[in-house]
């Protein structure tokens, strides 16, 4: 398929359209570097630096595509509670000026890149796509809000669509992984810790959890990229709906450091801090409903196996 995919110069992104090259698509990626990386996109992928609120160019490149990968987002929790309007600008507004040119293009197949984060505080159990939406941040809002910008507005035009909810994407391919600037992500930041000597924070220990922090689903990149590659070739048949992509199997800030601990054999050093705003105690995905439709599920499901890609990338030998 020809894929039109935004957002391609990012973590996730990026390892998406390894894949779909891969898998033979003809991939053109359009990241406007706000938060990406030009050298993420690799020969012989078509790179397109601009911005999907350029009407022209949108125009020029859905003529040319078959399906559309939209993961250009803000995605940081955190940076959505300090600047929500900022946030709604560019995740929702974004997304209004891409359905606008989708709208009066050929292309009829949408794949979203939406989140855990819509679901809200939950009730201690995984989340089915049914439950309550309810997000505790911004970030969560925007992804709402343009989940159901498509549920109101896709049937009228034919479009199809997946809104894939992702958990904790983590891990890395051998040439590319998380490369965020300021890196806020618990992996990441707990395998620098160990690696420099530093202090990993744990934020919150009076969470309603065994231990008493945060519970985390945590989903290997590239098992993401699979269910991408799955959802686009389910499109077609009037598929429109939402799927959880995760492992079905959480774990706690606490558990996470340990097994950095292992992976890397160096010591961590972690201390204790109040909770950060906007964090649910839980999430963890029920993953029955891309099983059933996609035929798709998680491959790596051991933490240590995703925490040793991780660490892989950051010490490429
Ligand atoms: N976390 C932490 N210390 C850090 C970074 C994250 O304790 O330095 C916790 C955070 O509060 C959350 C979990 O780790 O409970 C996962 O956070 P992350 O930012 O990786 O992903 P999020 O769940 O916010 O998408």
């Amino acid at each position: 398929m020809r894929l039109l995919v935004t957002g391609g110069a990012g973590y996730i992104g990026g390892t998406f359209i390894r894949s779909a090259l891969a898998a033979g698509h003809e991939v053109t990626v359009l990241d406007n570097l706000s938060t990406g990386h030009r050298d993420v996109v690799p020969e012989p992928i078509r790179f397109v630096h601009g911005d999907i609120r350029q009407r022209d160019l949108m125009d020029e490149l859905l003529a040319d595509s078959e399906a559309v990968v939209h993961f250009a987002a803000l995605s940081i929790v955190s940076h959505s509670i300090a600047d929500p309007l900022g946030y709604y600008r560019e995740n929702l507004g974004g997304f209004l000026a891409l359905m606008e040119a989708i709208a009066d293009s050929p292309v009829r197949k949408l794949v979203f890149s939406s989140s855990a984060a819509v679901y809200g505080m939950g009730e201690g159990r995984p989340f089915k796509e049914d439950d309550p939406r309810r997000p505790v941040n911004p970030y969560g809002g925007t992804k709402l809000a343009i989940e159901e910008t498509l549920e109101h507005v896709a049937p009228g035009l034919g479009l199809d669509y997946a809104s894939l909810r992702y958990f904790n994407a983590a891990g890395a391919m051998d040439d590319h992984g998380e490369r965020h600037d300021p890196e806020t992500h618990l992996i990441p930041l707990a395998l620098e810790a160990a690696a420099t000597g530093g202090e990993l924070k744990i934020f919150g220990q009076d969470y309603p959890t065994p231990d008493g922090t945060c519970i985390r689903d945590y989903i290997h990149v590239e098992d993401l990229a699979q269910a991408h590659l799955k959802a686009l070739d389910a499109l077609g048949d009037g598929l429109r709906t939402a799927m959880n992509l995760g492992t079905g199997s959480g774990f706690s800030v606490r558990e996470v450091a340990d097994c950095v601990k292992n992976v890397t054999g160096l010591p961590l050093k972690v201390s204790e801090t109040t909770r950060r705003e906007g964090d649910p105690a839980l999430l963890v995905a029920d993953v029955g409903k891309a099983w059933d439709l996609l035929a798709w599920r998680a491959e790596k499901l051991e933490l240590s196996d995703i925490v040793q890609s991780a660490w892989n990338f950051l010490n490429p030998r």
